[in-house]
């Protein structure tokens, strides 16, 4: 295994582990899919969790800028899923802190724990294990700015676009490996639902 895993690599500690699965699967969202991904299932295993969270930290360093502010730096996840990468990228990339957002009920807004608060001007990299749509990491962006803290970078294990995938322009981005999957709006426009292909409901 290198220091930075080959996309080959991490597709194949996410298959050997479950993680990824291959199928007909329909999103809460109302999209369907011919893939799907539980990171986590994954990183439940500590040596696997660590070889993802190193790899990724060493693209992270690969930044100068990122690399020379990498010790004041706070490591933030938009909820406790991404926590396992989240202190693994922060003991690898030697960083200052781990903190991460939440939600009491799908219809409220993403807020942090009492007293868990960015500094004003604090620096902040956001992890995920996995940027989808990104919406829930675009939210944490806004939460983040409006108490005053810095976000100079994004990184997740997998980057699987989806077509209404939000955009975070120039920030820098790293992920170590992208997986498309197909999708399609509903289940008039699905090739698999027409094919008959048994569907799976996924909740997360
Ligand atoms: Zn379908």
């Amino acid at each position: 295994m290198h220091l930075i895993p080959t996309q080959e690599e991490v597709v194949a500690v996410l298959r050997e582990t479950g993680a990824l699965r291959t199928g007909h699967f329909e999103y809460p969202n109302g999209l369907h899919s011919d893939g799907y991904l539980q990171v986590p299932l994954a990183l439940r295993y500590y040596q696997h969790q660590r070889m993802l969270s190193v790899g990724l930290s060493r693209l992270l360093r690969g930044n100068p800028e990122l690399r020379a502010v990498a010790a004041e730096v706070s490591i933030v996840a938009p909820a406790t899923g991404g926590l396992p990468v989240a202190f693994g990228v922060c003991e690898a990339l030697r960083a200052k802190q781990v903190y991460w957002a939440e939600r009491e009920h799908d219809a409220e807004p993403l807020r942090f724990r009492q007293y868990l608060e960015p500094r004003p001007g604090e620096q902040v990299i956001m992890v995920d294990d996995i940027l989808r749509t990104g919406s829930q990491l675009a939210e944490l962006k806004t939460l983040l700015e409006s108490r005053g803290a810095t976000v100079v970078g994004l990184a997740v294990i997998v980057y699987q676009p989806a077509p209404d995938t939000v955009s975070f322009g120039s920030l820098p981005f790293y992920y170590l490996t992208k997986l498309d999957a197909s999708y399609y709006a509903d289940a008039e426009h699905c090739e698999l639902c027409q094919r008959g292909v048994p569907l799976e409901k996924v909740w997360v």
